[in-house]
């Protein structure tokens, strides 16, 4: 079938639209009509060129929801109709890792641009043209069954769209990264999409004091209102010493939901005895920051990384609905504006300027 989408065919330029060939869905795979995607900062790392190693003509999106349109041969658990977020982290069903449940660790994941079989699924002029995962900004997708995480069809399946990345992602660091409990202090760099579902997270566990950190006051005022009881703006206030003030010995956990590695450095500086550093963010292809070895032995510090917020989002995604539907979470807030789909552009450049907390787009 033909559908719409804008097309990466260059970083650092303007996407263009395009009219895509999709295939039809094949054998355990199933097609997504669109309804909503939220532009999440790894596919801003495509557009501005900060990683290396993005196939183009790409399509971008990796954080979506829509309404089942088709299901390919072998499908067992979707059927037409049913509403679906989008995963970025379909399980292969026969690794290590999707077996212990954490598909995002996969070991057969397809080449990047790529799905399984290793060919692509949209085609222009009989050119292939990548997807970046699962490639949220065609007006229709086609996926693995396990990539269409089936939700209530009583929740609104527009905001839905976010929870297939920055809140699974940011929820997930808090609770099960982090693994934060009542009473321990928190604090979290970078308060955009990700860095408030921490917030979000951490407030959930009945983490005290929970610090949002950030360079904007008007994040800042966000994280708050997600529920940080603290925060402190980098640019004119002294992390280690603020910490030091509010917390009396350090963090017992660190977050660090932005790619900055002076951010992940100052991360595990702050950190109590026994405390973790959650990173979360990518920094640029390449950049790496200095630890001080004896700092994480001395107080058994630990770094670690988290992916997807270290959670399956077949299990995940329909937690974080009863969630939101309860009022535990907000996911509507999140939402600072709207883009038609051929505002794409504009959603990143937004984005990169630090103007939203997320950017939906809108089918
Ligand atoms: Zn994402
Ligand atoms: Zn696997």
């Amino acid at each position: 079938m033909l559908i719409s989408a804008p097309v990466l065919m260059k970083a650092r330029e303007k996407m263009e639209m395009l009219e895509l060939e999709l295939d039809e869905p094949r054998f355990g795979e199933v097609r997504v009509k669109m309804v909503a995607s939220g532009v999440c900062h790894s596919c801003l790392h495509a557009y501005d060129g900060s990683h290396s190693g993005i196939p183009m003509p790409i399509v971008l999106g990796d954080e979506g929801s829509g309404i089942v349109d088709a299901v390919g041969p072998g499908v067992g658990h979707l059927a037409k109709g049913d509403h679906v977020v989008i995963s970025w982290a379909p399980t292969c069903g026969s690794c290590k890792y999707c077996n212990l449940g954490f598909p995002a660790l996969c070991l057969n994941t397809p080449a990047i641009g790529k799905a399984n079989g290793d060919v692509t699924l949209f085609h222009h002029k009989g050119q292939d043209v990548y997807h970046y995962g699962p490639a949220t900004y065609g007006s229709y997708i086609v996926v693995p069954e396990s990539a269409a995480v089936k939700i209530r069809d009583d929740f609104p399946l527009e905001i839905a769209a976010l929870i297939g990345c920055s809140v699974a992602t940011g929820y997930g660091a808090a609770v099960n990264s982090a693994g934060l409990r009542p009473g321990q202090s928190v604090a979290i760099f970078g308060c955009g999409g990700v860095g408030l579902n921490a917030i979000q997270g951490a407030v959930s566990t009945g983490a005290y004091p929970v610090i949002g950190i950030d360079v904007l006051d008007s994040k800042l005022e966000l994280a708050r209102e997600f529920g940080a009881t603290h925060t402190i703006n980098l640019t004119r206030q002294d992390v280690e010493e603020e910490v030091k003030k509010i917390t009396g010995l350090g963090v017992d956990a660190t977050i660090v939901a932005v790619g900055s590695t002076s951010a992940m450095e100052q991360g595990y500086k702050i950190l109590a005895k026994q405390g973790i550093e959650v990173i979360l963010g990518l920094p640029n292809t390449g950049a790496t920051f200095p630890v001080d070895p004896g700092i994480l032995m001395q107080g058994e510090r630990r770094i670690v990384g988290s992916r997807y917020g270290t959670g399956n989002p077949l299990v995940e995604f329909p937690k974080l609905v009863e969630l939101a539907i309860s009022g535990r979470i907000k996911i509507a807030e999140l939402v600072t504006k709207r883009y038609d789909l051929d505002e794409a552009d504009e959603a990143f450049r937004s984005l990169a300027a630090g103007e939203q907390a997320r950017g939906l787009i809108v089918f």
